[in-house]
């Protein structure tokens, strides 16, 4: 049975809606707001969870940090509360643990001197 381009693309585009709405617990955006009670708990547990926002660009989103017990930040997720973000971070805002841990980042004004 000959296939036509046509065809196909109507059975792939059937076969990815189907996947999309059988799984909802896959979260394009990073922020997974099905995770079951004790994995929740678990996790609050072992970090913990401190409201924050983004400062690399003009948006300012809400985010939450969750630093371990040493106080080291661990992951940066948007702020699922926040209307504007509604959860979500750009690339730039969920790399914001590497800024943190930039060894040249500057953790004192400085002042200029002249020579
Ligand atoms: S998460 Fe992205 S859009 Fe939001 S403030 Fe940070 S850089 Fe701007």
């Amino acid at each position: 049975m000959p296939t036509s381009r046509r065809k196909f693309i109507k059975i792939s585009a059937l076969g990815l809606g189907g996947v999309a709405i059988s799984t909802p617990a896959i979260n394009i955006f990073g922020v997974n707001s099905n995770l079951d009670t004790p994995t929740l708990q678990k996790t609050s547990k072992t970090f913990k969870r401190t409201p924050t926002y983004c400062e690399v660009c003009f948006w300012k989103c809400a985010a939450w940090a969750y630093t371990d017990q040493n106080n080291s930040i661990k992951k940066i997720i948007g702020n699922d509360i926040d209307p504007h973000c509604n959860g979500r971070l750009c690339p730039r805002g969920t790399g914001g643990v590497g800024m943190y841990a930039d060894n040249d980042r500057l953790k004192t004004p400085l002042i200029r001197v002249k020579v």
